[in-house]
């Protein structure tokens, strides 16, 4: 805790200023008020600017403990009050706070920029870099130190007086625009639902339903059934319900979302933030904005993601089409006489799949019931690293649907605490992320973080367990890797900890998790009947198995035109797409789109590059790291045990534990003794076989 003497006065009312006197001191959820954060956010900036301040007038000549190790200590409590903050504002939101956050990121952008482009602690860091050769630091020092010296680089440390004034300047203005972006998808999310009168319910499943009307309910319409625009609604909905026309209407809903002329319209934030990027990227040397931000990337350049994009791209959009073509005979077989439309792709390809797998995800999903998984993803970490989950009703959560586990290592030492968060509501974002109430860290004694996993799965109708389909199940193993990558942190210094590495190596321990849900190994045991108990049957699982490369060429399709859309958003000129309906079309054309197919995040709903820049120039990240989770789970079946001990333990401690104290590459080469073999992405997308007869 850095509390300060001066804040005492406050401390007895404000429990964000309090010491946490709860177990394992997370925060006591029950007692923190949207009107707490705004006086606990003044009193964490003037403590961290104090603590800035005191390293500059320092007049001892710059080392590694008084400049970088100092900045490390330094800013606890905004990290302390900006963790719970931030965890509300995405997990568990109100017209409150999302006021309280159009101050706070204004402010968190006033205080960030004079930090990051002081002159004088720039002077200090900059001297150590230069002599980082003679300084006798251990590895992971070293690293913090390039780290560091990188991050005040970028950020603009080094320009002229003037241009620092512009850049704050549009920090500030972006830090704006990102927030509205966000809220105003919120907004168009909340403000839409479809009831399902008893006649609109054909082909759709009682799960489906199920869910449907617990949705309703927490809409305050308890006993009718709605569609949401929520992932985990829609898709579905668009997979099962043989009305074409609902289908028609969700899906123009879903794409439209921040693209409807309203007040949560977000084409000309979009086309502010574009010109913004654009100018911040020359101020500070850059050609483009993608240069810029693949320079700090294991990609390098916008060149390289070109290329890794393009070489998937021809494969999965070939297959996409054949897909296609063999849709349309289905629907003229059934007598229809309308061309496929993007809103049938889903509803003709799960047919499809039932014909040629005799499979479809409703007779699996009475299997995948949601404590099953969760109890599979812990038993996985339990086999790989020897980690054990014990649930605890006892730690304070700001949902009561939350649930927490307490994570203990292999000699039954506190690890972490972990919060689970899986049910959709109206205040939650839409997706599904993993975020930290605390990080690991050992500067100053043991910390053990607070691992946070939210998800938008259907809950169950009362007294009814909630049943996920196989990309949610999918999902739930994903959000666990980056868990497991904020829980097995092992390292010093904060700055270094859990998933703070390359974007486009973040995505290496959550998506090769995903390999051991859709193992026979790990299905047979967890997959079991939620109503008998059942084992998932034999057959049913190797038609599951055979059915996962199914419509691979759809998705492909769906997520390699959106990362190239990003790229070409940030490479060419702002100006080129200031109508960005005009410019998404064009780029979708020149890569030759099937129209029957749009883009997984359509630009006006694109979260992940828009409400804040982690992801800009950056979606291209998951199919990067995908390269190198394919190629990695082949350590595991090159062993003959996909829990193999030798291989799980080099896992653990060159991929899961070191965060970012190591390069990437060379963790990545420490893991597997070589450099990822690209192919091996195709093979697992089944984009490398001829199309299936
Ligand atoms: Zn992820």
């Amino acid at each position: 805790m850095s509390e300060t003497a001066a804040n005492t006065a406050q401390t007895g009312a404000n429990p964000l200023l309090a010491p946490w006197k709860t177990p394992h001191q997370t925060p006591p959820f029950s007692e923190i008020a949207p009107e707490h954060f705004m006086p606990a956010f003044e009193q964490a900036f003037a403590d961290h600017s104090a603590e800035i301040t005191a390293v500059t007038h320092d007049p001892a000549a710059p080392d590694f403990d008084n400049t970088v190790t100092a900045l490390e200590r330094s800013g606890r409590l905004l990290n302390k009050v900006s963790a719970v903050f931030y965890d509300l504002v995405s997990a568990h939101s109100n017209p409150a706070i999302l006021e309280i956050e159009k101050e706070v990121s204004l402010r968190m952008a006033r205080h960030w920029n004079p930090i990051m482009m002081n002159a004088v602690l720039f002077g200090r860091i900059a001297m150590l870099h230069e002599n980082r050769a003679t300084l006798g630091l251990t590895g992971e020092q070293m690293r913090l130190l390039e780290r560091t010296y990188t991050r005040f680089h970028r950020a603009g440390a080094g320009l002229t007086e003037e241009a620092k004034k512009r850049m704050a300047e549009i920090n500030e203005r972006l830090a704006h625009l990102g927030t509205s972006f966000s809220h105003h998808l919120l907004g168009d999310e909340q403000e839409w639902s479809m009831e399902l009168a008893e006649g609109d319910r054909a082909g759709l499943s009682d799960s489906f339903i199920a869910a449907a009307r617990a949705a309703a309910e927490q809409r305050g319409m308890a006993g009718k059934a709605i569609v949401t625009l929520s992932r985990s609604s829609v898709e579905p909905f668009l997979q099962s319900s043989a009305r074409r026309d609902l289908r028609e209407r969700v899906y123009k809903a879903f794409i439209a979302r921040g693209d409807n002329g309203n007040a949560n319209d977000n084409n000309a934030v979009i086309g502010e933030l574009l010109a913004l990027r654009e100018e911040s990227a020359g101020i500070l040397g850059y050609p483009t904005y993608a240069a810029y931000r693949l320079e700090d990337s294991m990609a390098k350049t916008p060149d390289a993601v070109r290329g890794l994009l393009e070489r998937v791209w021809k494969p999965a959009r070939a297959r996409a089409l054949t897909d296609r073509d063999e849709m349309q005979a289905v629907i003229a077989a059934e007598g229809g006489n309308f061309a496929l439309a993007p809103w049938d792709w889903r509803y003709y390809a799960e047919k499809l799949r039932q014909a040629k797998a005799n499979f479809d995800d409703a007779a699996i999903k009475p299997y995948l019931s949601l404590d099953h998984m969760i109890e599979a993803a812990f038993d996985c970490a339990t086999r790989l690293f020897g980690i054990t989950f014990a649930e605890r009703k006892d730690i304070p959560v700001w949902h009561p649907d939350v649930r927490v586990w307490e994570v203990r290592d292999r000699d039954g030492r506190h690890k972490a605490l972990f919060y689970g968060d899986y049910f959709a509501r109206p205040s939650k974002r839409s997706g599904a992320w993993m975020t930290s109430l605390r990080d690991q860290q050992k500067l100053d004694g043991e910390v053990a973080p607070l691992v946070i996993n939210v998800c938008n799965f259907a809950k169950g109708a009362e007294g009814q367990p909630s049943l996920l389909s196989p990309d949610d199940a999918r999902t739930l193993f994903h959000e666990f890797g980056h868990g497991l990558h904020g829980m097995l942190s092992n390292v010093t210094y904060p700055s270094l900890s859990g998933t703070s590495v390359f974007t486009d190596f973040v995505e290496l321990p959550s998506q090769l998790y995903e390999h051991w849900q859709e193992r026979p190994e790990v299905l047979q045991k967890f997959a079991r009947h939620h109503l008998t108990g059942e084992p998932l049957p034999e057959d049913l699982l190797k038609r599951f198995l055979a059915a996962r490369k199914f419509n691979q060429g759809f998705a492909t399709v769906e997520f390699v035109s959106s990362a190239l859309v990003d790229l070409e958003f940030h490479t060419q000129p702002a100006a080129a797409s200031r109508d960005v309906r005009a410019f998404e079309k064009a780029e979708l054309q020149k890569i030759g789109m099937p129209e029957e197919i749009a883009m997984r995040h359509r630009p006006t709903q694109f979260g992940h590059i828009f409400t804040g820049d982690h992801y800009a120039a950056g979606y291209y990240s998951y199919m990067w790291s995908e390269v190198m989770d394919a190629d990695a789970f082949g350590a595991f079946e090159e062993a003959g045990d996909i829990f193999d001990p030798a291989t799980a333990k080099r896992l653990h401690d060159d991929i899961y534990s070191s965060g970012g104290s190591v390069d990437p590459e060379a963790a990545y080469v420490a893991f597997r003794g070589r450099e990822p073999e690209p192919d091996a992405l195709l093979r697992r997308r089944g984009l490398l076989e001829a199309p299936a007869a």
